[in-house]
């Protein structure tokens, strides 16, 4: 018998509706073209990407994906969401790197099956807090990277202050995300997310918090993780 796959279809079918609007920088996921340059920043500040193997896993429309590759990354965008597939092999193909990218609908945990500890750099941003057992997918992140090899995650913090700025005042006061995008009860604590880190087998390097100012649109590191933060975590070598 096979384990039951670790996705929940009703938040993929949330972003299948909304796949056609990935790369309106004005539209449903504007934020995450928002924070996009600090997640890159980040990225390679704490990883070799050139001319690395990189898998980007739940790269939607490939905002972060493409952004990989303009940094030399040999990368692979998974997701089990054919839309937001679709629209980023488009977008490829718009942009002229679609030799650069290639884009693959699968789980973590299926695409392990085919290419078990390959990569040098797994990211992981924006997708824990829509899966049912995010420990299942922190372990196949891990099975993806090779020894010595980074993983970067990124999650929303589960706390009263969190509830009222990524649900409250981003989805109903700020529309700054479609109602519904995102379930409270999912969010993650860090601790939580550290512990799946290492009950994997990753050694926690860091966790660093993100701050998002709607107002301005600009996005910043900060100490502050009760909101949303980063995990950078790398498998001993
Ligand atoms: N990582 C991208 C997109 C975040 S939106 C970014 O930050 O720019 C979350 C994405 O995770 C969606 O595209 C959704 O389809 C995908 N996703 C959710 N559960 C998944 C699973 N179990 N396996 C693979 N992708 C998943």
């Amino acid at each position: 018998m096979t384990a039951p796959p670790n996705v929940d279809p009703a938040e993929i079918a949330k972003f299948e509706a909304l796949a056609h609007r990935w790369w309106d920088p004005d539209g449903d996921f504007k934020a995450l073209h928002d924070i996009n340059p600090l997640r890159v920043g980040y990225l390679e500040n704490r990883c070799s990407l050139s001319g690395a193997r990189v898998v980007d896993v739940g790269c939607g429309g490939g905002i972060l994906t493409e952004s990989l590759a303009a940094l030399g990354a040999d990368v692979t965008g998974i997701d089990v969401a054919q839309g937001p597939l679709a629209v980023a092999q488009l977008h490829a193909i718009e942009a002229g790197v679609e030799d650069e990218i290639r884009y693959l609908a699968a789980s973590p945990e299926a695409f392990v099956e085919e290419e078990r500890e390959a990569f040098a750099v797994v990211t992981c941003l924006e997708m824990l807090e829509h899966v049912p057992d995010m420990a299942s997918t922190v372990r196949a992140l891990a099975d993806l990277v090779v020894p010595g090899g980074d993983v970067v995650m990124s999650t929303i913090n589960r706390n009263p202050k969190a509830y009222a700025l990524a649900v409250v005042g981003a989805e109903y006061v700020l529309g700054l995300l479609p109602r519904g995008t995102h379930d409270y009860a999912k969010f993650i604590r860090p601790a939580e997310l550290a512990k799946a880190v290492r009950n994997a087998g990753l050694e926690l390097v860091a966790i660093d918090g993100m701050r998002y100012n709607p107002f301005t649109r600009r996005c910043t590191l900060t100490r502050d993780v009760d909101v949303n933060y980063l995990l950078h975590a790398r498998k001993p070598g």
